[in-house]
């Protein structure tokens, strides 16, 4: 009988296949949390959620930022909050806001590497960078956190915005990672809910990387390859193994259940979105009516 003693057969050594190393960025505000910094911060330090909405919503209507920035416009721009905020209300936001669950689970299973692919982990956000910082403390480093940076006052009031990572602004720091990354274009899964997420993911889309919507919104989930809605964020996995590992579904379980979490339910749904008006028929209206023979 042979016995062979082999300690160096790690995973990496016993898969027939070489690495593919992947760049895994997902937005933050209601992707990893379920609900948004502004919000939060709002409440925080006594502004009323509807007197926020109205500032945003405004500053939204006229585009003069790019979709997912008006928090850091506000904050720059507006006297009350310009006024009220500083950095330490920052960080409490991040240790108040909700995260969805497993996060780091998802973190650890993307970095160590699944059959053969690996994945650098990183989150790409218009939220203020303290924010991200102080929620996801001990989860991801800060070197794989971009978000909105600020430049303060010797006496703690916000000064000038250094870098808005929203709307165009995210395609920038992605290209930067690529490059930095050494990842080809379609090696690129990017997870978002929102407006702020639409250029990036078209950019990506165009290059045939993987774009996933975590929200039914029609902005983003007529643009993205894939939906997942899930209060966990390793539901985003399912998609990956799915079309970046080619993995069946059965596979897909059996590894959940490995890593401790059972998928209860999983139902794929097409959603089409129709809106329907009446036709007008107005006499005057030169319109051709269909002849029939
Ligand atoms: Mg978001």
């Amino acid at each position: 009988m042979w016995l062979v003693w082999a300690p160096f057969l790690s995973n990496s050594y016993m898969s027939e296949k070489p690495i593919r190393r992947y760049l895994f960025a997902s937005d933050f505000d209601q992707t990893l949390t379920f609900n948004d910094s502004g919000y939060v911060l709002a409440e925080l330090v006594g502004i009323p959620t509807h007197e926020f909405e109205r500032k945003a919503k405004g500053m939204a209507k006229i585009n003069l930022v790019q979709q997912g920035a008006e928090l850091a416009y506000l904050l720059l721009h507006d006297p009350e909050f310009r006024a009220k905020v500083r950095k330490e209300h920052l960080y409490e936001v991040g240790k108040r806001i909700r995260l969805k669950g497993d996060i780091q689970l998802l973190y650890q299973l993307l970095e160590n590497g699944i059959d053969g692919h690996q994945f650098d982990f990183y989150v790409l956000s218009a939220a203020p960078v303290e924010v991200i910082h102080s929620a996801l403390e001990g989860i991801v480093p800060h070197d794989h956190i971009f978000g909105t940076e600020f430049r303060y006052t010797q006496s703690g009031e916000i000064d000038t915005i250094v870098r808005a990572t929203a709307g165009y602004g995210k395609v920038a720091v992605l290209d930067q990672l690529m490059l930095q990354q050494v990842a080809g274009p379609d090696h690129v899964i990017y997870c978002g809910d929102g407006s702020s997420d639409v250029h990036v993911m078209l950019h990506i889309n165009a290059r045939d990387g993987l774009t996933i919507a975590v929200s039914e919104s029609p902005h983003i989930s007529q643009i993205a390859k894939r939906t997942v809605l899930s209060t966990s964020a390793l539901a985003v996995l399912a998609p990956i193994l799915e079309e970046v590992a080619g993995w069946e579904r059965y596979r897909i379980r059996s590894f959940f259940e490995a890593n401790g979490r059972l998928i209860q339910e999983w139902e794929r749904v097409r959603t089409d979105w129709l809106t329907l008006r009446t036709v007008e028929t107005s006499e005057t209206s030169e319109t051709v009516a269909p002849t029939q023979e």
